[in-house]
């Protein structure tokens, strides 16, 4: 692989509390949208790495769940999640934000064991006032950050001056991954990761927290140049099944068709998009059905 001299690369976790905008900020860097995003907390429950490549820098990013108290299976491991991506980091990016929302204890512990250093991202500075915005910069100051940029991941505001920041604090070192390498996942995660935002986007409630995703069929070409895809969204119980599905079938037609139009844009074809729903009795606290879904 060619590099210039001084090429820097490094790992950069950025995490924080649910909601404060980290899957936003890594579409925003990245230029592209990689990580779902909605208004509900707890969307993102997988890590995900995106790599975001320069000439002479290569900056691998895990967007990772936000940090909570463990209440289920599911909890425990998009806490490990988050945890392990800490181990191999360069930097760290906490993004924080002016609301106050969840119990800031388990972030803290989490930050308590970070030996790399910190930079503290207040977001959503679009939203709040200027005070509001150092207020929450001084409510950080003991974790010592090594740089504190505010930031509006939504409206890109900022952006570069994050970039820049965290850029100075990575060690020279030649790239990690090819440099057209925009993720580690392949496109079948996406594809299930844009289902489940469309239920997270059209349920409400406890529906979307119920909710898992699985591809059942993948197929490139369906021999007339369409994308075939069955897939299986999975609830822990039948009313939610219900919920699912809609009346006469309108929930689960509109979720498929607000699915499919941004699967065809991932894959760049047309898509045939087949969806079942079924129920997975309790699967949050399943082993099996938590191996199956791809925690561990
Ligand atoms: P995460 O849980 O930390 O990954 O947060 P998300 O990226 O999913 O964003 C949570 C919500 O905050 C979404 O509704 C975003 O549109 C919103 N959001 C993210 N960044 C900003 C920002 O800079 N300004 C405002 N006003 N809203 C934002
Ligand atoms: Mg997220």
């Amino acid at each position: 692989m060619d590099f210039p001299p001084h090429h820097k690369a490094g790992f950069v976790a950025i995490l924080g509390k649910p909601n404060v905008g980290k899957s936003t900020l890594l579409n925003a860097l990245l230029g592209t949208k990689l990580a779902i995003v909605t208004p509900k907390a707890q969307t993102t429950r997988h890590r995900i790495l995106g790599v975001l490549n320069g000439d002479d820098y290569q900056m691998v990013f895990s967007d990772t769940p936000g940090i909570i108290q463990p209440k289920y299976g599911l909890h425990r491991s998009m806490m490990k999640a988050a945890g392990s991506s800490l181990e191999d980091a360069d930097a760290v990016l906490l993004m924080v934000a002016p609301e106050e929302t969840f119990d800031e204890r388990p972030l803290r512990e989490l930050l308590g064991q970070v030996q790399a250093p910190i930079v503290l991202a207040v977001n959503k500075r679009d939203a709040y006032n200027q005070q509001a915005i150092l207020q929450r910069v001084a409510d950080w100051q003991d974790i010592k950050p090594a740089r504190v940029v505010t930031l509006s991941a939504l409206k890109g505001e900022g952006v570069e001056e994050l970039r820049a920041a965290l850029l100075d604090l990575l060690p020279e070192c030649p790239p990690y991954y090819d440099k057209d390498t925009l993720t580690d996942r392949p496109e079948r995660f996406f594809v299930t990761e844009i289902i489940r935002e469309q239920v997270f986007l059209n349920t409400e409630k406890e529906v979307p927290y119920s909710t898992e995703v699985s591809i059942l069929f993948f197929k490139d070409d369906d021999g007339e140049g369409r994308a075939h895809i069955e897939a299986e969204i999975h609830v822990e119980r039948n009313s939610q099944k219900a919920i699912v599905i809609g009346k006469k079938g309108a929930m689960i037609k509109q979720i498929g068709t607000a699915a499919r139009k941004q699967i065809q844009e991932l894959l760049d074809k047309p898509v045939r998009l087949e969806l079942y729903v079924r129920v997975a009795d309790d699967w949050k606290n399943k082993e099996g059905y938590l191996k199956q879904f791809g925690y561990d």
